[in-house]
Parts: C-alpha cells; sequence; structure tokens
C-alpha cells in the first residue's frame, strides 16, 4: 500500500497536469489502480472485461485498462510488454517501484551493478513489505565474471533482494563478443536453474547487438535477452536477421535504449525539433513514438522503460505511451525511418567491432560513447561517472592521445570519436 507521504508526493491531480503537457493518456492511468498496488497478470482476462466494460460505457475503458501481455520467447508464459529499469537507487527511491507496481509494470530489470546495489536492494525493501508480491513479480538481474564469480554475485543479489529465486538471470551484463557465451558459462547457467536460484538465463547487449543474437539463437541454451533496439537500430537488414532468428529460435527479446539520441545531445538540433512537432500534433512526444515504434515489433516482447534516477512522471509518461492503443501508421514509421537516416551522424549504434578493429590500443570506444550518452541524454553524471571509472586505468589514461583517425573514416556514423573521446574525458573523469 502506499503510504501517507508518498500519496502526496504523487499527487494525481498535479502529475495530471504536469504530464497531460506532455503527451498521450495521462486519463489511463486509472483510479482503479491508485486504488490496488497488486495487479492481476492476466490481464487477457482484464482487457476482455475492459472491452466489455466499453462497450456498455465508452469513458470507463480509460478507467480501466491493464499493460497488455506478451509471450515471453517460447517459454509458455507472458510479461508485461514494457518492463522497469531499475537502474536507480531504489533503496533511495521505493516510491518509483511502488508507482510501477500501481501501473501494472511488474517486470522489473536491475543489475548487480546498478546504484552500487542499491538497485537490488530497493526491491528488497518492497518483498520484505510485501513478500506476498513476489509471485506477481517477474526480477531481472545480471551480472558477470566467471563462474564463481557469478555465483557470488547471484547469492548476493538473492539476499538483497529477499527473494529465493531470481526470473531472468543475465551471466553476461553487455555482451561485446559471442565468443563469451562459453561452455563454462552454460554449464554454470544450466546449474543454477537445476537448483532454482535462476527460472531463465540470458544476457544483455548494446554493442555488436546483430552478431550476439544471431549466436544466441543458434546456441540454444540462452533464453532470453535485453537488447538495445530502437528506431534507428531497426533499419539494419542484419539487425533485423539477428532478431528474426531469435524469434524463430524462441528466445525473448526485450528492447532498451529506445530513445537512440545523438551525441552531444545538449541542443536540439532542427531535424529534432521537426520529428518532435510532427508526433506532437498527433498526440504524443516523441519519447513516447519512439517507444509505440519499437513495442509495434511483435518480435519485442518487451520494452524496457529507463526512468533515469528514478523519475515518476518519465515513468507514467512511458506507460501511457504502452496503455494507448492507437498504433502508429506506416506514415509515421516511415517517418521516423527517414528521421533516422537523416540523423544517423552522431548516433553510436554500438557496431564497436569496427571502431575496436580499427584502434585496437583502444578498445573501449563504443564503451565510451555510451557512457557520454548517459551524461548527455539520459542526464545521468554519476552513472556515466561510474561507468566511466570502471574502465581500466591504462586505456583512460591513453585515451585523449590516441589516434582515432582510421576508426572515424570506418564509422558508419560518422562520429568525430577523437572529439568525443576528448569531451567524456573532461565530463567523466
Ligand atoms: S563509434 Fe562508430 S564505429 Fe564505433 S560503435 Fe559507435 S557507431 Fe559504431
Amino acid at each position: 500500500m502506499f503510504k501517507k507521504e508518498e500519496k502526496s508526493a504523487i499527487n494525481r491531480r498535479g502529475f495530471l497536469k504536469t504530464v497531460g503537457a506532455a503527451g498521450i493518456g495521462t486519463a489511463l492511468v486509472s483510479t482503479r489502480l491508485f486504488a490496488d498496488s497488486t495487479p492481476s497478470a492476466s490481464s487477457g482476462q482484464a482487457a476482455a472485461k475492459d472491452a466489455n466494460t466499453a462497450a456498455k460505457d465508452p469513458n470507463a475503458v480509460k478507467e480501466q485498462r491493464a499493460i497488455p501481455m506478451r509471450e515471453f520467447g517460447n517459454k509458455g508464459f507472458k510479461v508485461p510488454a514494457c518492463s522497469l529499469g531499475v537502474m536507480f537507487d531504489a533503496e533511495a527511491n521505493t516510491a518509483v517501484l511502488r508507482k510501477a507496481l500501481q501501473l501494472g509494470v511488474t517486470f522489473w530489470d536491475c543489475a548487480y551493478a546498478y546504484g552500487n546495489g542499491k538497485s537490488e536492494s530497493g526491491i528488497g525493501i518492497i518483498l520484505k513489505e510485501q513478500p506476498e508480491l513476489r509471485k506477481k513479480l517477474i526480477i531481472t538481474s545480471k551480472s558477470g565474471g566467471t563462474p564463481e564469480e557469478l555465483e557470488n554475485h547471484l547469492q548476493e543479489s538473492l539476499k538483497r533482494m529477499n527473494t529465493d529465486y531470481i526470473d531472468v538471470y543475465y551471466g553476461v551484463h553487455g555482451l561485446d563478443n559471442p565468443a563469451d557465451l562459453t561452455d563454462e558459462l552454460k554449464k554454470w547457467a544450466e546449474g543454477a536453474k537445476k537448483r532454482k536460484l535462476i527460472k531463465y538465463f540470458g544476457f544483455s547487449t548494446h554493442s555488436n547487438m546483430a552478431d550476439n543474437l544471431t549466436a544466441a539463437a543458434k546456441a540454444g541454451w540462452i533464453d532470453a535477452i535485453t537488447t538495445t533496439y530502437n528506431f534507428r537500430v531497426m533499419q539494419d537488414p542484419k539487425m533485423n536477421d539477428a532478431v528474426e532468428a531469435c524469434n524463430k529460435a524462441g528466445v525473448a527479446l526485450i528492447a532498451m535504449k529506445m530513445q537512440a539520441k545523438r551525441q552531444p545531445a545538449e541542443k536540439e538540433t532542427p531535424k529534432e525539433k521537426e520529428v518532435m512537432e510532427y508526433f506532437t500534433r498527433k498526440g504524443f512526444t516523441e519519447g513516447q513514438a519512439k517507444i509505440k515504434a519499437v513495442l509495434q515489433d511483435k518480435r519485442i516482447c518487451s520494452a524496457c522503460i529507463g526512468v533515469g534516477r528514478g523519475n515518476i512522471e518519465h515513468l507514467i509518461t512511458d506507460v501511457d505511451a504502452v496503455l494507448d492503443e492507437r498504433e502508429l501508421s506506416k506514415k509515421d514509421l516511415a517517418f521516423l525511418a527517414e528521421h533516422a537516416k537523416k540523423t544517423c551522424d552522431g548516433y553510436c549504434a554500438g557496431c564497436a567491432s569496427i571502431c575496436a578493429a580499427a584502434s585496437p590500443d583502444m578498445p573501449y570506444v563504443a564503451d565510451v560513447m555510451r557512457y557520454l550518452m548517459y551524461y548527455n541524454g539520459y542526464r545521468d553524471a554519476e552513472m556515466a561517472k561510474q561507468n566511466y571509472a570502471g574502465l581500466p586505468a591504462d586505456a583512460r589514461a591513453k585515451m585523449i592521445s590516441a589516434d582515432y583517425s582510421l576508426a572515424e573514416s570506418r564509422c558508419p556514423n560518422r562520429l568525430p570519436i577523437a572529439k568525443l573521446v576528448k569531451e567524456a574525458a573532461r565530463k567523466l573523469a
């Protein structure tokens, strides 16, 4: 249940006013959900009930819609079409988790490293208060390292979250290279499943995604992947084939990084204003349209909503995009595809093997671009700095003086790598 002070913090009238100016369907945030913090997982039935209610009272549907559910690969169960990226200090911000519950977002994605462990311990607080919620939640966590390190991290994650199992465990947090899907990783994953510590196993990826997805589809032991997937990346035929291969192999795909901001992101260019105005005229925010574009690809089972450092209004606006039943038209999708083409310069597409091969002494270019995006695009300086500090010290030391001319000439999106690396060092070091 909501605590008194949290209720007032999320004053309904206040946020309707705020978000109403920001895009679609704030009215879709239902009164029922405000009163019920334990939404049912059987949203198919809820949807049917909504349809019946709507037939009698056209206004009532707005009060009762639930998050649509989608098949999780070929595993025979469904997950909400959006999940919450718990990348923040959830211990200090349990209100966001409670709000997600109210909205029916019962799929939570966290990691051993997020918020220095406070992502997981925030979930632990909720589960200590309401252990009965565990059955309703689908929890993801991720880590990496040797099987021994994974085992230690997993045990610690279970303790932090006050649970004895994790639904989906990613044994590689940010897979760059399919060669890291080793037999020893497979063996550990199978053992953890047998011991009922995890239900499903997979990895997350934001570099060389197409190669990683293709390898996972062939491997036969990867159940799920959280991957960068957005209106830009989906234009790549190689990525489309990889998504198709996963879909055929029954690997569940969760999309992340759907906003696909360019670098530098401080200023909106006229082309970006154009896309914003186009969708505003249709009643969406630009961000909502980008989420819709991803979810219109039915091969994606869920869209992971990142809420920065725990922004409730951001969560509500994004969930509204998922609740809203209107689809983007072919013309809208073509407009986004054209926008992706016109503005690809400055967007790091995660094709790390290209720049890493061109500058073998400095194989972290794609990582640095992503951390800079956390800083400029997500406005999350803390997370950006933490990640940057995790790069090997010698790489950070020689980063500014390295020669990126070959990498720049091969970069398909013509990123000014040398300039951006300097900007990253200035902002993140
Ligand atoms: S910097 Fe260029 S080549 Fe390297 S990952 Fe980004 S888009 Fe690809």
